[in-house]
């Protein structure tokens, strides 16, 4: 499925059907439906009988193939999981197994050697799609970057990031880089009512108006949000109230995130009078922002940046939970 926003890139891309650039760099913000736009785009290139606009027909050997999971000519590369990795049934591993599933491993690039170099079977392209392309280690880019210096005729990768910076430059240089917007807020909202959002107003200011992201605001994850969001606001509440949530139920991950767009609010709100994200909670923020101090609160969206990026299994979520959550504490 393309989105409505990215129809016309679509478009444009698909019109060079018969002369595709082999690597595709499909880049742009989180939750702005890039995934969408890299399964479509491999959908219509193995599509036997594309419509007028280049949209894969649905109907069609290719069509029926890709939509069932098994069209021969397309391998879809992603996180490594316990399956995917060596056999093993000891518990402790298996946890193991699941933290190492942040990576896309070089046996995952290597085992499509034979995929690369046989004839394809429907005689069109051969599509490799990799997903978070970010996510490739050292030596499976390196890997990867052999195959893009030597492209076997009719093969076009596509490659998915929100985070092309993580890629080597040398893998970024062979591809074509194409970044996806974001729509602008009008429709965004018209497309999230599409959705069964009622008021699309406040995950799509969460969302950093992200639409996909915004939809996942909508549930279970805005009911903790709130919770949290109040304890925090209050002056009363204390470090083990605020961080016990994220022991067990709440991942750590939404924590350093929340943190990230209250602390952005606050400074926002200091400066220009009024807040980005958390717009139900405006009022409390202007109360708090008043007494904080902007250095304190630039100290501390330093902190929580630098928490972002090493954030994947903090060994006790609750004491990294504490750590963030006491320079606050001590701001108010
Ligand atoms: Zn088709």
């Amino acid at each position: 499925m393309i989105l409505p926003w990215h129809e016309s890139r679509f478009r444009q891309l698909i019109a060079r059907r018969g002369d595709m650039p082999h690597a595709i760099l499909i880049q742009g913000r989180k939750g702005i439906g890039k995934s969408e736009f890299a399964w479509e785009l491999a959908r219509s290139l193995l599509c036997e009988a594309p419509d007028a606009s280049g949209h894969a027909c649905g109907s069609c050997p290719a069509c029926l193939w890709f939509d069932a999971g098994n069209h021969p000519d397309f391998r879809h590369v992603t996180l490594a999981t316990a399956d995917s990795l060596d056999e093993g049934n000891d518990e402790g591993a298996e946890k193991d197994k699941e933290k190492d599933a942040t990576q896309i491993t070089v046996d995952q690039i290597r085992n499509l050697g034979p995929f690369m170099t046989t004839t394809t079977h429907r005689q069109g392209y051969r599509v490799i799609l990799v997903e978070p392309a970010d996510a490739l280690n050292t030596h499976a880019a390196n890997a990867l970057l052999k195959s893009l210096e030597e492209p076997p005729p009719g093969t076009v990768w596509l490659l998915v990031t929100g985070q092309p910076q993580r890629l080597p430059a040398t893998v970024r240089s062979r591809c074509n880089a194409i970044t996806l917007p974001l729509p602008d807020d009008a429709n965004a909202r018209d497309w999230l009512r599409t959705q069964g959002v009622e008021a699309p107003e406040l995950p799509l200011a969460l969302a950093g108006g992200a639409p996909l992201a915004a939809l996942e605001w909508t549930a279970d994850a805005a009911e903790g949000r709130q919770s949290f969001l109040q304890q925090l606001a209050r002056k009363d509440a204390t470090l083990t109230q605020l961080s016990a949530p994220f022991q067990k139920e709440i991942p750590i991950v939404a924590l350093v995130e929340w943190l990230q767009r209250w602390c952005l609010d606050l400074i926002e709100m200091k400066l220009l009078g009024q807040v980005r994200f958390n717009l139900d909670f405006a009022s409390a923020q202007q109360r708090l922002a008043e007494r904080l101090d902007i250095l304190d609160l630039l100290a501390w969206e330093r902190l929580l940046r630098e928490a972002r990026r090493s954030v994947t299994h903090p060994l006790n979520p609750r004491l990294f939970a504490e750590s963030l959550l006491a320079p606050y504490m001590a701001l108010r």
